[in-house]
This record gives structure tokens, sequence and C-alpha cells, in this order.
């Protein structure tokens, strides 16, 4: 399968040829299709194969950028990762005007105010500051369609269970969630399955 091959958008193509790469890795020829098609997916990969790239292209293709809301969100257990995430988007996404934003922890919590009163596409954060500006109405998430959970065995066994449940809780009822790990906690999860593993949501 070739990048030609995937049915991506034109401006996203050239921005995925321009930061260099000529065809996908393993891990994308496997689950970018699924990702895009809307498919609850569970991804297995060790950092170094492609996987940031992979979340940088799935949330560039299903962004509409018509629409200033937001409409992907990745969390992520450390401020370095949801950084590196959040600049790879706004490359391979240039030639679209894919807006993004980290929203991570010691940094300006103004900064965060601004940018994302300004419109932004897609966030990629810290659970504890992304749970923070969904409660200050700062971060709106009714146009949030893409929940990515990078690293999730990670930020579990970091303790940030309590808060993704929190944001999973304030984010629309249709929503896809896709599960990157390193390491898979059993080997018949399935696909199905994944929603049962997360709590009641809100009703407001
Ligand atoms: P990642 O796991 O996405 O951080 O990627 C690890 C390294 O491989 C980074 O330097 C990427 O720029 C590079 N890379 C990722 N996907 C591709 C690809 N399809 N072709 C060439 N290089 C890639």
């Amino acid at each position: 399968l070739s990048f030609d091959q995937m049915g991506l958008k034109d401006d996203l193509l050239r921005g995925i040829y321009n930061y260099g790469f000529e065809k996908p890795s393993a891990i994308q020829q496997r689950a970018v299709m699924p990702i895009i098609n809307g498919r609850d997916v569970i991804a297995q990969a060790q950092s170094g194969t492609g996987k940031t790239s992979m979340i940088a292209l799935t949330v560039c293709q299903v962004v509409d950028t018509a629409s200033r809301e937001v409409q992907a969100l990745i969390l992520s257990p450390t401020r370095e990762l949801a950084s590196q995430t959040e600049k790879v988007i706004r490359t391979i996404g240039d030639f679209m005007n894919i807006q993004a934003h980290a929203c991570i922890g010691g940094k300006s919590v103004g900064e965060d105010i601004r940018k994302l009163e300004n419109g932004v596409h897609v966030v990629s954060g810290t659970p504890g500051r992304v749970c923070d500006m969904i409660k200050r109405r700062t971060l709106r998430t009714r146009a949030i369609k893409l929940l990515i959970l990078d690293e999730s065995d990670e930020m579990l066994s970091r303790g940030f269970k309590d808060q993704i449940y929190d944001v999973y809780r304030h984010l629309p009822p249709e929503l896809q969630v896709d599960w990157l790990t390193e390491k898979m906690r059993s080997n018949n999860f399935t696909v199905s399955s994944m929603h049962g593993d997360m709590p009641q949501k809100e009703r407001d």
C-alpha cells in the first residue's frame, strides 16, 4: 500500500512527501486506513516505528479545516511526546492549514486560552492540562470526533486513569477511540470491548 493508494487529501499528500516520506511504514500500512475509516483501533507499536507520524496523518485526514472547532484530541503521558506530536501534525498539515495546539502542563494557561479562542483543529496534550482546559470551558469538546490515547499503557501505569476518564466523560457520545500501546494488555483483546472499558458519560 502506498500513500497515494490511501485516498488521502491532496494537500495532506503534499505535506507527507514534502516531509520526506516516500512510503508508509508497517504500522502506517496497517493502521491508517481503519482509523480514517472511523474504526476504533488498538495498535501496538514500539517507538520509532512511525507511530507519531501515523497519528499526525490520520488526524490531518479526518479534520475538516472549514470548521474552526477542535475535532481531534490526542492524549500522551509526557509533555515531550505531546509537543512532538503537535509539531509533526503542524508540519505534515502545513499545506492544509491545520491549526494544532499542545496543551501541556508547565506552559502558560494564558497562552492556551489565547490559542484555543483563536480556533484550533487538533489538540495534543497531557491529561491534566487538557482536563483543566475542558473544565474552564476554554477547550470546547462538542465537535471532537476522534480521541487517540498514545502510549495508553504508559498513561495508565502513570496513574492518569482518572484524568483520562474525566476527559472522556466530557466528549460526545459518537466518539471514535483509538488506543496505541507499546505492550498489549492481553492478546485476545477485541475491538468491541474497548468502549466497555470506559466509564459512563455524563449527561449535560
Ligand atoms: P515516529 O515513530 O513517527 O516518531 O517516527 C520515527 C522516525 O521515522 C521519525 O524520524 C520519522 O520522521 C520517521 N518516519 C516515520 N514514518 C516514516 C515513513 N513513512 N517514511 C520515512 N520515515 C518515516
